[in-house]
């Protein structure tokens, strides 16, 4: 998802200061109390512990990890050794990997997109007016005189009574809808969650609706408010090889041809069907709204494809539970990063240091946190690095679609991508608050830290869908993906702004982002120690946390432990 990896979201949440209270001083001797009446946290857990394994495996040495490089080889041994060396048990397959088979789809769309049907025809350019993409592991597709249809936002949200495909059968055409969902895209918060983004409003979640009607092809209409991001992010994106999982039918569920089209294109196109845009757009703003046909055009298009099918793997390691052994904790954090690549300030190796080095650095300390502590998890523990999270999640959804361990016998999912290394917070800023009750358990561990909640600041470009926690979550498993960042003990609220932005704007996703002696790493340690805290109590509990009412993800869960 290069897309969503580009990550304006973290400029505008580095941004968005909203105000919070600070709590009293007396408070801090709370703290230490609580981590002396924890004491095994504390000892396994420190900057020191963070910063040897930070430094492990932001090395040049694993040349940025890149999946299918000597680099995915040195960083996933160097993760099954440490596991090994901390004495925790291989996964069911008596490995410390999960292979994970993966495509890569490099396509080349033909130059135009061929509208033909309302007398004079309109061909829209490559790149200039659309992009175009395919998840079919096939040499060519083709699109032949599909008949174009507009279907709002393409969202069927039976929770909200919304239904754009409702009375239209879209089974081989061409469906053009609006970037987003209608709560955020139109401002008003009465429909569905308003400003924070549902996962309706994914252009993922799109294609895999369309795909759901049987359509041919579906073009979402790029507008840069509502997408939070520029046509530059989409035509990167679009027009970089595609990695994706291998599947049985070879992606013959899919779309044949999805893409975007610009907003200037989209208009051209609305105008050749002899309709008015603007008119439209309000309409599918408005509760009710149908699909209807584009004036009778369709489309002509086709992707000729260069496939190559290539196996990555996760690295996984289990710390069995003592009572519960069938009952899992995951803890989550992606290995994957950029490898070598276009050198900037004469470097070229991606380190990927706080992306997601710093997870992998938390996820190892914990590990060793549980393996010291005297108190042994009652629940079994699964401690998992991914492959292709910069590609799309693609080792956490494989591993939510052949888990080694049963989802509903899975208790959560806790995952940590980018810990800042600018000291300790006050704050734990949880992305998609108000999703679980594990942010019950969160507030809990962050309370006996002195830490006070917040809820995720620019809920509207929904950063709950673009972590791994995010396929756990789409499968029903409870996920927990938080870290503190809003407010610094030491710099307040504009220190910590400033170097997320200065982070962000100079080293995200660039060689840059490299293992620096002077971060002070006390505020990595502090969230890894917190997410143990969540874990071990978790693990000595029996309860299932569950999803809040009104929660998109509910459903999945309800359906996979048996109930409606
Ligand atoms: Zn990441």
């Amino acid at each position: 998802m290069a897309l969503s990896r580009l990550l304006p979201a973290s400029i505008l949440l580095a941004l968005s200061l909203a105000g919070c209270q600070s709590k009293p001083a007396a408070t801090e001797t709370a703290a230490t109390a609580a981590q002396a009446a924890a004491p095994d946290t504390a000892a396994a857990i420190s900057a020191a512990s963070i910063s040897k394994y930070l430094q492990a495996v932001s090395s040049d040495e694993m040349l940025g990890r890149k999946p299918f490089t000597l680099g995915e080889q040195r960083s996933t041994q160097y993760l099954a050794d440490e596991f090994k060396r901390l004495g925790l048990q291989p996964g069911p397959n008596g490995t410390y990997f999960q292979p994970v088979p993966l495509v890569e789809i490099t396509g080349t769309p033909s130059p135009t997109l061929q509208i033909k049907g309302n007398g004079q025809p309109l061909n829209l350019q490559y790149k200039t007016d659309f992009v175009a993409f395919t998840q079919r592991e096939q040499a060519e597709v083709k699109v032949t005189n599909s008949p174009l249809v507009f279907a709002g936002y393409g969202v069927v949200a039976p929770e909200y009574g919304w239904d754009d495909y409702a009375g239209l059968d879209v089974k081989g055409k061409t469906v053009v809808v609006l970037v987003n969902d209608p709560g955020n895209a139109s401002q008003d918060s009465t429909l569905f969650k308003g400003r924070a983004m549902t996962y309706y409003g994914r252009w993922t979640y799109k294609y895999e609706e369309a795909a759901r009607h049987g359509a041919a092809g579906l073009l979402i209409i790029h507008d840069t408010q509502p997408a939070a991001y520029p046509w530059s992010v989409v035509l990167s994106g679009a027009t970089s090889p595609k990695l994706r999982a291998q599947t049985q039918n070879k992606g013959a569920d899919k779309c044949a041809l999805e893409g975007w089209l610009t907003l200037d294109a989209a208009k051209k196109l609305f105008q050749t069907a002899g309709l008015n845009y603007d008119q439209l757009y309000t309409a599918a703003n408005t509760k009710g709204f149908r699909p209807r046909p584009l004036g009778g055009l369709t489309l002509t298009a086709g992707i000729q494809n260069k496939l190559r099918r290539q196996t990555s793997r996760n690295v996984l390691a289990v710390l069995p539970g003592t009572t519960r052994p069938q009952e899992y904790i995951l803890y989550s954090a992606h290995w994957d990063h950029f490898g070598v690549g276009k050198t900037i300030a004469g470097d070229s190796i991606y380190n990927g240091a706080v992306d997601d080095g710093t997870g992998l650095a938390a996820l190892l300390s914990i590990a060793e946190a549980f393996q010291k502590a005297k108190q042994k998890p009652q629940r079994s523990l699964v401690f998992l690095a991914v492959t292709g999270e910069e590609q799309g999640l693609l080792g956490s959804a494989y591993y939510a679609q052949h888990p080694p361990f049963p989802l509903n016998k899975t208790v959560a999912d806790l995952n940590m991508d980018m810990l800042w290394p600018y000291g300790p917070m006050k704050d734990l800023t949880v992305i998609g608050y108000g999703q679980s009750e594990l942010e019950d358990y969160a507030r809990a561990a962050a309370k006996e830290q002195n830490r006070y909640l917040l809820p995720d600041q620019t809920p509207e470009t929904g950063m709950f869908y673009r972590s791994d926690h995010f396929s756990f979550a789409h499968v029903g498993v409870p996920s927990l993906y938080a870290s503190g960042g809003f407010e610094s003990r030491s710099g307040g609220k504009a220190s910590i702004a400033q170097q997320r932005q200065n982070y962000t704007a100079t080293m995200y996703h660039k060689p840059a982002d490299q293992f620096d002696p002077s971060w002070d790493l006390t505020g990595i340690a502090q969230d890894a120690q917190l997410y143990f805290r969540v874990g071990q109590r978790l693990a000595g509990e029996t309860t299932f946390p569950q999803w809040r009412e009104g929660s998109e993800f509910k459903g999945a869960r309800d359906k996979s432990m048996g109930g409606k």
